[in-house]
């Protein structure tokens, strides 16, 4: 586990706090979605609550490493003066050089200093030491909440973390320390369900998963890929050619650690891809020549569901359809309520899954829900992001 605010003392420190406030702004100046700012404001609270000197920095928009005033911070600064009003905010009109670095110098404890946004200079994206130095300069402590962003080996990301004594904020840390244990430590039976359109996106989350699902479970788009390798008829259902060998030795390997891959049973298909066409289910595994699948049939989905059911650790990322016409949105529903359902723990991740499970009004029975996006399926993947390596461990 990688330690969070809560194993550090920042009282009288200069902690600099990496965050994703890369929110809209429109062209007076509004901004017309705080989500990433509210969101941030408990981390901002404890480390304000427990003393530090915080200096916050964030990355907005492409300015493509030059000044660009419509990608200026400044209104994100306006704006945490009224969330917090009883917060002293700064503004840094740059976020190195010497004016910045004095600014850092004469901040109180309990204040905030908010520089302006990092992508202003070219070397942030290429990750230069002599800038990670710099903003290192501003600080004592260096605190990471910017999951989002920590798939990329950017200055404010890897290159300062390096620098100095560091931790994660609470939204990072959640995201980070839940999967991590969740992968290391899952309760068995362990299911791993998979949906959406691209083989690609997901198929090294299947690789890694091997090692520690039971069972594997896969629906929608990128099904078909998978059934075509297995040798059914999938009819005009969508498929990545380039990815059914890789799909073969997936299926061959599964096999071989006995770990279960379930594919699909049965379907709901329509003769063309549109929102009016009239579901039809099909007998069996096959599908008819001239029609798509669109969703899991009925018999897949009450399998899929008592499968989900046994289980202690459930991961699911993933529509098993196309949920977004009313016809076939039931086999993503079912899948939904079954996860909500279980006692032990579940994370959902991904746009769709995380929408559905909402639209239930099921996100309250969900152990973790992965807003991490990239991020997420990277750790999922097995892979150490750049900002979360260089995060410190906790002592064991
Ligand atoms: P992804 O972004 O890869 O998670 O995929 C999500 C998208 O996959 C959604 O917009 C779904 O409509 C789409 N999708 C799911 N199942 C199918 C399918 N059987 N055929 C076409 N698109 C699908």
């Amino acid at each position: 586990m990688k330690k969070t605010i809560e194993n550090i003392d920042v009282k009288d420190k200069r902690v600099l706090l990496r965050v994703d406030f890369n929110v809209p702004i429109n062209d007076d100046g509004k901004i017309t979605d705080e989500t990433r700012i509210l969101k941030e404001i408990p981390t901002i609270k404890y480390l304000l609550q427990h003393g530090a000197k915080l200096i916050i920095c964030s990355h907005l928009g492409r300015p493509n490493g030059e000044p660009n005033q419509k990608l200026s911070l400044l209104p994100v600064a306006k704006r945490l003066l009224t969330i917090l009003p009883l917060t002293k905010v700064k503004f840094a009109f740059d976020c190195i050089g010497k004016k910045t670095e004095q600014m850092s110098q004469e901040l109180k404890s309990g204040e905030i200093l908010l520089l302006e946004n990092l992508r202003f200079h070219k070397e942030e994206e290429k990750n230069d030491p002599i800038f990670a130095k710099k903003l290192a300069n501003l600080a004592d402590i260096y605190v990471n909440d910017a999951f989002g962003t920590s798939h990329r080996n950017h200055a404010s990301i890897s290159g300062v973390a390096r620098l100095l004594p560091n931790a994660m904020g609470f939204l990072m840390g959640k995201e980070v320390n839940t999967i991590l244990d969740v992968i290391e430590n899952p309760n068995h039976p362990f299911v791993v369900i998979l949906g959406g359109s691209k083989v690609a996106d997901k198929i090294y989350v299947v690789m890694n998963l091997l090692k520690k699902a039971d069972i594997i479970l896969i629906g929608g788009g990128m099904s078909y890929t998978f059934l075509k390798a297995q040798g059914y008829e999938i009819g005009n259902s969508m498929i990545e050619e380039d990815k059914v060998e890789l799909a073969k030795e997936m299926l061959i390997e599964a096999e071989k650690r006995g770990v279960k891959i379930q594919l699909p049973i049965d379907h709901k298909c329509g003769n063309t891809f549109s929102s009016n066409v009239k579901a039809k289910i099909t007998r069996n595994v096959n599908i008819p020549d001239g029609y798509i699948g669109m969703d899991i049939g009925p018999k897949t989905m009450s399998l899929f569901s008592k499968i989900i059911k046994s289980a202690q650790t459930v991961i699911w990322n993933g529509p098993m359809g196309v949920f977004e016409f009313d016809d076939f949105s039931e086999g993503t529903e079912r899948i939904a309520k079954a996860v909500a359902s279980i006692k032990g723990k579940q994370i959902v991740g991904g746009g769709d899954s995380i929408a559905s499970i909402k639209l239930l009004g099921l996100d309250n029975k969900i152990y973790h829900i992965s807003t991490g996006g990239g991020a997420s399926l990277k750790l999922l993947e097995g892979e150490m992001l750049p900002g979360v390596e260089v995060i410190e461990d906790i002592e064991e």
